[in-house]
């Protein structure tokens, strides 16, 4: 399946439940005025875009609006396309140019961390690239199995320690045998859940010192998966891991789930971090790179 028909069927949802408004909306307006744009907020607020988002949103399509001289209601869903694309665009790429180069991927329990490395694990193995995954989610002994049965339906190596083993120790191990081993890509699992939160924050900064000194220069993405499903919840927790923690990328996962997609755009828009992946289900193949203009077309384009 091509990336549109898979978004489209991810964000199904979302888009049912957004343009269900927007057109009953826009059936009531013969003009455009400032009555429809209020009313096109209040939308893309019920959509979880976020408040200042989706002022920003209306701004930026009335701004086309009077650039073009628009003055047809249906030519709205067209100018949002349009508008939310430009938005989201920028910084989807991975940069993981140095052999190896490693992601760390964090965030809280339940979020969908360790199928997110499993998908992308498969990913990379097809491009053909050798990849190792690090098995430091040592707080449950079943997280560590969870992730060994991902490492073997994508036929990746794994480096594992016991239960409750320090996960600074897992990760530098797995550094030693990418680097022993010439592996391309290095993906490392993290606990969504310690005692408490700095100590959760701790042991990331611990991580990523272990990471820095083993492998100086050495490309890093720190992607923080969020899950769709929990709408400004996820925004809140982008916030304090920025805060913590360096992200480089957002993997927002569940999309198939919820018809709170838009959180997407809030979280772009608030935080400044690139969405670079969606999970939309929970097959080896349900994470797709982020396309901004899909994504647009996917929630706001008739087909
Ligand atoms: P972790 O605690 O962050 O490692 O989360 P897991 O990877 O264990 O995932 C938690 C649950 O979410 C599992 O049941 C996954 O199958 C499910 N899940 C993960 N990603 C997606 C997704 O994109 N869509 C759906 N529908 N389920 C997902
Ligand atoms: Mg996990």
């Amino acid at each position: 399946m091509g990336f549109f028909s898979k978004i489209g069927a991810g964000l199904k949802k979302t888009r049912d439940s957004i343009m269900n408004s927007v057109n009953s909306m826009l059936h009531s307006f013969t003009k455009i005025d400032d009555e429809l744009f209020e009313e096109l907020e209040e939308i893309l607020i019920m959509a979880d875009a976020g408040a200042s988002t989706s002022a920003r949103i209306c701004e930026l399509v009335r701004g086309k609006v009077k650039e073009r001289g628009e003055t047809d209601p249906a030519k709205i869903k067209d100018l949002l396309a349009e508008t939310v694309a430009e938005l989201l665009r920028g910084g989807q790429e991975l940069n993981l140019r140095t052999k190896p180069s490693v992601i760390l991927v964090i965030g809280v329990n339940g979020v969908g961390k360790t199928t997110t490395i499993g998908k992308l694990a498969s990913r990379f193995k097809r491009e053909g690239k050798k990849v190792i995954l690090g098995a430091a989610d040592t707080f449950r002994a079943a997280a560590i199995e969870q992730l060994e049965v991902w490492a073997g339906r994508a036929g990746v190596e794994l480096v594992k320690h016991t239960e409750g083993s320090d996960p600074a120790a897992v990760v530098f191990d797995t550094l030693a045998a990418a680097r022993a081993r010439g592996a391309d890509v290095v993906i490392c699992d993290t606990a969504g859940r310690l005692h408490n939160k700095k100590n959760l924050m701790d042991e990331l900064a611990k991580i990523s010192r272990v990471i820095d000194r083993e492998l100086p220069g050495a490309d890093k993405e720190v992607l923080l998966v969020l899950d769709a499903t929990t709408g400004q919840n996820a925004v809140n927790q982008a916030r304090e891991f920025k805060n913590a923690a360096g992200i480089t990328g957002i993997v927002l996962t569940k999309l198939d789930g919820t018809a709170r997609g838009g959180v997407v755009l809030a979280i772009r828009e608030d935080l400044d971090v690139p969405v670079k992946f969606v999970g939309v289900g929970e097959g080896v193949d349900d994470l797709m790179p982020f396309d901004p203009e899909e994504f647009a077309r996917g929630l706001f384009s008739e087909e």
